[in-house]
C-alpha cells in the first residue's frame, strides 16, 4: 500500500509535513493555497512565485463542528456524512489556514489562542492506497512540553 497526497502539490509528507504555498519574488507575500499567474496583493504587480514550505506550527485563530460537509477541496471521508472539528489555524507567515482536526481529537480540545501543530493522516484508503491530507493536531500542555 502507498500513500499519496489527496490534492497533489499542497503540502509535504514525510515525518515533518509542512504546507505548501508560494512566495511572490517581487513582494514576498506568502499565498496558501499557492498562487499562480498574478500576485494578490492589490499593490504588487509581480508575476512570478517561488514554492515555500509554511510553518508547521500556528495559533488557532477559530475552530468549529462542521455539521455540514464543507465545499471542495474536502473530500468526505465516510458517506454518509459524520461532522467532525474543523480548525482555523493563523500561521507566522500571516496566513490563515482552514483545515480538520486530527483524528482523535474534538472541539473540546481546541481553544482560540493555543497552539496547533500540521499533521498529515489518512483521509481514505482505495484501491491505490491511503489517501492522505493535512490536519491540525492541538498541542495540549504535555505535548508542548514534549517539544522542548
Ligand atoms: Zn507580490
Amino acid at each position: 500500500m502507498t500513500a499519496t497526497p489527496a490534492i497533489e502539490g499542497w503540502f509535504t509528507t514525510g515525518a515533518q509535513p509542512a504546507l505548501v504555498g508560494t512566495g511572490c519574488t517581487t513582494c514576498a507575500t506568502v499565498f496558501f493555497p499557492r498562487a499562480e499567474g498574478f500576485c494578490r496583493n492589490p499593490a504588487c504587480a509581480g508575476e512570478e512565485f517561488e514554492d515555500v514550505e509554511l510553518s508547521r506550527h500556528g495559533v488557532i485563530w477559530s475552530y468549529t463542528d462542521a455539521q455540514y460537509q464543507p465545499p471542495p477541496p474536502y473530500i468526505p471521508r465516510t458517506d454518509p456524512y459524520e461532522p467532525f472539528a474543523l480548525a482555523a489555524v493563523e500561521l507566522p507567515e500571516g496566513l490563515v489556514v482552514l483545515g480538520q482536526v486530527a483524528d482523535g481529537y474534538g472541539v473540546h480540545d481546541l481553544r482560540v489562542g493555543g497552539e496547533a501543530e500540521l499533521v498529515v493522516e489518512t483521509l481514505y484508503t482505495d484501491a491505490d492506497g491511503d489517501h492522505t491530507i493535512w490536519r491540525w493536531k492541538p498541542v495540549t500542555e504535555m505535548g508542548a512540553e514534549a517539544d522542548q
